[in-house]
């Protein structure tokens, strides 16, 4: 099975501005250029901006939006933090997809993170169960 990767621009509701993003096609039933359910957009313009209930480009929680543009790899420059993953128990930098979420590029889990302040020792990150 091949598929096929495009880059198209649509208008993101929420954002209210146009976006880029990647469409990765599903397999093809007829033919046809519209989007499909089984194809997969990922947003390329995915940020701190996005933090509405809904995503109107994938109609999920803008988090599920992060996690498929981590999953990608197509984002070179996330801002991370050092944190012990809950998926596979090492340490190592995940990506900020928002204020809770962070994900793990050694195993893919998405893990919920917070800073925890001490008074006399600086931060710290902890990461918690993944949430639904
Ligand atoms: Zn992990």
């Amino acid at each position: 099975m091949t598929e096929s990767k495009e880059i198209r621009y649509t208008f993101c509701a929420h954002c209210n501005k146009e976006v880029q993003v990647l469409v990765s096609r599903g397999t093809p039933r007829n033919g046809q250029a519209n989007l499909q359910e089984t194809d997969e957009v990922v947003c390329l313009d995915f940020g701190d901006r996005c933090d509405g209930e809904i995503c109107p480009l994938s109609r999920f929680r803008p988090v599920v939006m992060g996690v498929r543009l981590a999953r990608s790899g197509l984002r070179e420059e996330w801002t991370t933090v050092r944190a012990e993953c809950e998926g596979c128990g090492l340490v190592s930098d995940l990506k900020v997809l928002d204020r809770e979420h962070a994900f793990c590029s050694l195993c893919g889990t998405t893990n919920t993170w917070m800073i925890l302040e001490f008074d006399d020792r600086g931060r710290v990150a902890v990461t918690g169960r993944r949430s639904r």
